[in-house]
């Protein structure tokens, strides 16, 4: 079965992700992601972006698409007035499939007017907007500006663009679930829902709850069609991450979540 990974980060030489990628049995390298990738049939990648929208820092060559990465305070040391041209520039390329912002690990609400040129852009281009939800890596995230309730308003207010809860808001599970139930421009990815390698028979014990959990509100509304894989490399291991996924998605929504639902809702056009 083919898969496409809709969610992972190349950060290129880097001694924190180098540590990051070894913590869970891989290298922090292209290649060692495209044998990966060759070794578990997934035959595209969607990078999130964590750079500058410079014209030439995306460029990951072919097999992989991304999402322009923007944060507040980049948009401000940036210039409001300049980066909407140069997100702009990204969004006309076929390989830019969206937008990412990373609300919580940035201190702006997503209503924040100084987003609202790239919610623009993102309805001209018919391209979405992956924003992160839920937890933050470490403590100097703030999860008021990162919960899920925040994409209600986005959703209210451009109903044309389609916006992607990552990490399905997780923890805050209940909250992601009404957010899609209510508004169809709502998907989710469920990327980096277990950080690094883990016995999964373990896991699944010693995590009954939060299983179920995740299980039953994924199934609460009617939106399979919207849920989209990703791992969130390089923070899992990808063989450890797909098999997880499979343990806690119904084989029957496998096609769906593991290929269909990015295809589309990224318009990949694989
Ligand atoms: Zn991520």
């Amino acid at each position: 079965m083919k898969l496409i990974d809709a969610h992972i980060h190349l950060f290129g030489q880097d001694e924190w992700a180098d540590e990051l990628a070894v913590s869970v049995g891989h290298i922090n390298s292209k290649q060692h992601v495209d044998e990966w990738f060759q070794k578990l049939d997934i035959v595209h990648g969607i990078v999130m972006g964590n750079f500058d929208p410079l014209p030439d820092v995306y460029d990951f060559g072919p097999g992989y698409s991304y999402c322009v990465g923007l944060e507040g305070r980049q948009i401000l040391r940036l210039g409001p007035d300049k980066v909407p041209a140069m997100v702009e520039e990204h969004l006309r390329r076929s390989a830019c499939c969206g937008i990412k912002l990373y609300p919580g690990y940035d201190d702006h609400y997503l209503t924040d007017e100084l987003y609202a040129p790239y919610y623009e852009l993102a309805e001209k281009y018919n391209k979405p907007v992956a924003i992160h939800t839920g937890q933050t890596q470490d403590q100097h995230g703030w999860l008021k500006y990162s919960h899920p309730l925040a994409v209600d308003d986005l959703a209210v207010k451009y109903p044309n663009v389609q916006f992607i809860l990552c990490h399905f808001g997780n923890p805050f599970l209940a909250d992601a679930a009404a957010v899609m139930e209510k508004n169809p421009n709502v998907s989710c990815d469920i990327s980096g829902l277990l950080e690094g390698y883990e016995d999964l028979d373990e896991y699944f014990e010693d995590k009954k709850y939060y299983i179920q959990m995740l299980q039953g509100w994924l199934s609460y509304g009617d939106y399979w069609d919207r849920v989209i894989f990703g791992t969130d490399w390089p923070g899992v291991n990808f063989p450890n991450y797909v098999e997880f996924i499979r343990r806690l998605v119904p084989r029957k929504h496998w096609q769906a979540v593991f290929f269909d639902n990015a295809n589309r809702i990224f318009g990949l056009g694989l």
